[in-house]
């Protein structure tokens, strides 16, 4: 009996030391390897089903379609890693957002070799959205910038200094959250008008975008929640006049 526990230790003890030798990989080819992957894109699509990576990998290439070199590493499921040459690739990637790949909205976040890609939060994108409802005095940028500001961050609006030229006016660019749904404007005030409704028109978001409980991420005749009752068009009218 003893001498089998003795032999049994033994071959424990084997089993548990750690391996005597270590593979060295140069610094200098982790350095450059590092290098190479920072600065890069994480991206993942919003979905529920399962999509096959391979599919997705390609669906993803041929919708962006980069003129340079473009490298792309799945880390995870549903989750993969990109790499530009050329630095205006991965800008425009970034600028047209929003992106749908196989139907899905790509999320996308920035990415270097030290994160972990399980860390990454897919909270936030960027979309442009339009104002509707503005009274006059509210057409400069700064006004337009502050009104979009109640939609999510407001990074961009264009025109940038000069009144837009074509009937759909100031767009902003906001950062919305992703998981929340998407605000549809907001009462504000003007000089001579009182308090008006002006109402947000997000764009590149059909498909994608559900008008019934406002979320990203399925259209509308896909919602989950039970179509609710058609509401007054206070959406789309005025806002009431509250000051009378
Ligand atoms: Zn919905």
């Amino acid at each position: 009996m003893d001498s089998e526990i003795k032999q049994l230790t033994k071959a424990i003890t084997k089993s548990l030391k750690l391996p005597t030798t270590v593979m060295n990989i140069p610094e200098k080819l982790l350095k450059e390897s590092h290098e190479m992957w920072s600065g890069s894109l994480i991206v993942t699509l919003l979905k529920r089903e399962q999509i096959n990576g391979n599919q997705a990998m390609k669906a993803i290439r041929s919708t962006w379609r980069p003129r340079g070199r473009m490298d792309i590493l799945k880390r995870g499921n549903n989750l993969y890693v990109c790499r530009f040459d050329r630095n205006q690739d991965q800008e425009r990637i970034e600028d047209e957002q929003p992106w749908k790949v196989l139907g899905k909205l790509l999320l996308m976040q920035p990415f270097s070799a030290d994160m972990n890609p399980f860390d990454v939060r897919f909270n936030t994108i960027p979309i442009w959205v339009s104002l509707g409802g503005v009274a006059l005095e509210h057409h400069t940028p700064l006004i337009v910038e502050f009104i979009a500001g109640a939609a999510g961050e407001c990074i961009l609006v264009l025109p940038k200094e000069t009144l837009p030229r074509n009937v759909e006016g100031y767009k902003a660019r906001v950062v919305v959250k992703v998981f929340e749904p998407l605000i549809q404007g907001t009462a504000t005030t003007t000089g001579h008008q009182g308090i008006v409704w002006v109402n947000f028109t997000y764009h590149q978001v059909s498909g994608v975008y559900c008008h019934v409980c406002f979320h990203l991420g399925h259209d509308t005749s896909l919602c989950p929640l039970p179509p609710a009752e058609q509401l007054d068009n206070i959406l789309i009218l005025e806002y009431p006049n509250l000051e009378d």
